[in-house]
């Protein structure tokens, strides 16, 4: 295995994070392969970003490191089939989202360094703050350390992608897995989309006009979250008038009350004790039929249909970057 600070890497998977570890590593003096399926569909955009494409076989095969960067449930087949028959002896083997070795889907190979280096962004993200000199937080983790040498493999990595030039915190598999789940469950994307969503319903069942509300329970949000951003609720708090800061304060509470608590806690129990892991892989295995009804249900909602009709008057939206349509968090 390799001994220098910047071994040779082969990502596998070109999507949201691939692409952006691919790009940044590669301006921070890596090597890198992109190792994808021939007449797959992101082939083409890593060859018009000028990268070597390799089959996954062929890229894990010549690489020190090995990123995998696929959707996480075609992980575990990928890892039996393409990666542990052709990965060399003593690599290192990187994820960015613990959930296969946590929830036993793979159980990596005893001669290999297994890490984690989760940037706590979308891959979209993680590049445009690395262009302008930043970098999106990141944490990293060691599960198997064979080579003595693990942890200095995920900070050079991490800080390869530009993690490092914000705090990147050690964590473990367990903990970043069960975290992540839960703040996308409970608060960035499944908590957000149905506050939102129910905010809007209310409004309109009681007679107001749709795009006003638009405006109020959607279109806002980013104010307030740029100020979380920034300065946390305290500066939210310097920005409000004190009616809504007195609104806030005293209604809160009936929205997120003892009962939203208890859900809070059933979304991370069914997390820890694999309940939501195992239903996950079962919906994927079975063809995502539910899955796929929900999602649609989102998308038919009528809110987006307001919001499509008040975006198109919001000229800035279309030049702006966009790492919200990455497609997980
Ligand atoms: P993605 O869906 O955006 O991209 C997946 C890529 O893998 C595509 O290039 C696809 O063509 C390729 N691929 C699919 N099946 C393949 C196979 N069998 N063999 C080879 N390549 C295959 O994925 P993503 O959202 O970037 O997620 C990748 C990993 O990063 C996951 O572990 C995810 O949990 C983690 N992560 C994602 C985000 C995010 O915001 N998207 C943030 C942090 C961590
Ligand atoms: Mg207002
Ligand atoms: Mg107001
Ligand atoms: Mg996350
Ligand atoms: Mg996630």
């Amino acid at each position: 295995m390799s001994t220098t600070s910047k071994p040779r890497i082969a990502i596998v998977g070109y999507g949201s994070q691939g692409r952006a570890h691919a790009l940044n590593l590669r301006d921070s003096g890596f090597e890198v392969t992109v190792g994808l399926r021939p007449g797959g569909p992101t082939e083409l955009k890593a060859k018009a970003d000028g990268f070597t494409v390799k089959t996954p076989a062929q890229a894990v095969a010549g690489a020190e490191l090995v990123a995998v960067l696929t959707p996480d449930m075609v992980q575990a087949q990928l890892y039996r089939d393409v990666i542990e028959p052709n990965i060399a002896a003593g690599a290192c083997l990187l994820f960015a989202h613990g959930f296969n070795v946590h929830y036993g889907q793979i159980t990596p190979r005893d001669d290999l360094d297994v890490v984690l280096v989760a940037p706590k962004g979308p891959g979209a993200l993680v590049r445009r703050e690395y262009e302008i000199g930043r970098g999106v937080p990141s944490v990293y983790a060691v599960h198997q350390d064979r080579s003595g040498n693990a942890e200095q493999l995920a900070l050079n990595y991490c800080g390869g992608i530009g993690g490092a030039r914000q705090n990147a915190i050690r964590t473990t598999f367990k903990e970043e897995t069960e975290t992540d789940l839960f703040g996308e469950q409970a608060v960035l994307c499944g908590g957000a989309t149905k506050l939102v969503q129910a905010g809007w319903e209310t409004l309109v069942e009681a007679g107001y006009q749709p795009e006003v509300a638009y405006y109020e329970c959607l279109h806002e949000l980013k104010l307030i979250v740029d100020l979380f951003y920034e300065g946390g609720i305290t500066r939210m708090h310097e920005f409000i008038s004190e009616t809504a800061q007195y609104g806030a304060l005293t209604r809160g509470s009936y929205v997120v009350d003892d009962n939203t608590r208890a859900q809070m806690r059933k979304v991370l129990t069914e997390i820890q004790d694999g309940t939501f892991a195992r239903q996950w892989i079962a919906e994927y295995q079975s063809g995502n039929a539910n899955y796929k009804a929900l999602k649609q249900g989102d998308l038919e909602h009528p809110i987006e249909a307001v919001g499509k009709k008040l975006r198109a008057n919001m000229k800035w939206l279309s030049t702006a970057p966009q790492p919200a349509a990455a497609p997980s968090v």
